[in-house]
């Protein structure tokens, strides 16, 4: 049970899509995450574009694990999970293995990819939803903090504008937002995780 934001009802089991789902490749290799986490970093994908139904959104699954893996050599799709505009979450790295989408706060954050280019629309308010649903989910049964700090990726990576300005104006509003991640009372950053220099998407994404 939980937040009532913006009247977005959370209480329900978010429709989770487990990798066999998407028919995700097996990951190259694994690295435990140690649960529960303090962070929940919110992403945008910006390239896959919306997907507004099951078999596009296990496209644009594929799609980012296939450049994540082979384009940038990482170990899997970088999210934990990912979210389409058919209001299903899509199992990336999943609950407790560190994820390659914020460099220092990979290992200790759960990073949500908000399917879709949000720099000036809003995504629908049921996709919206269902990552609310997940990060209940998540405090429920262990894996986040109660008292995480939900955080743009903007806020924690320089010279990104992810996840697009539309998106980061509506997080704000959202229960747990951190205005200042950085802060001293915050969590020190451990240095073994992914130090990628992103290329063409390093702006957007
Ligand atoms: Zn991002």
């Amino acid at each position: 049970m939980s937040h009532d934001n913006n009247g977005v009802l959370s209480h329900s089991e978010p429709t989770i899509v487990s990798r066999e789902g998407w028919n995700a490749r097996p990951p190259k290799y694994i690295e435990k995450m140690q649960n529960p986490v303090p962070f929940v970093v919110i992403h945008h994908s910006y390239i896959p574009a919306a997907c507004y139904n099951l078999e596009d959104c296990k496209t644009a699954m594929q799609w980012m694990q296939d450049f994540h893996q082979n384009n940038r050599s990482w170990a899997d799709i970088g999210y934990s999970f990912a979210v389409g505009s058919d209001g299903r979450a899509y199992e990336g790295r999943g609950w407790s293995r560190v994820g390659a989408h914020a460099p220092t706060y990979n290992t200790k954050s759960i990073g949500i990819c908000i399917i879709g280019d949000w720099r000036e629309e809003l995504p629908p308010e049921k996709q919206l939803t269902t990552v609310q649903q997940l990060i209940t989910k998540g405090i429920r049964e262990g894996y986040i903090m109660n008292d995480y700090k939900l955080v743009g990726h903007k806020q924690v990576r320089e010279g990104t504008e992810c996840p697009g300005d539309r998106l980061f104006k509506e997080i704000k509003n959202w229960p747990n937002y951190c205005q200042d991640p950085s802060a001293p009372n915050n969590i020190k950053i451990v240095a073994e995780d992914t130090q990628i220099d992103d290329n063409r998407l390093k702006r957007k994404t």
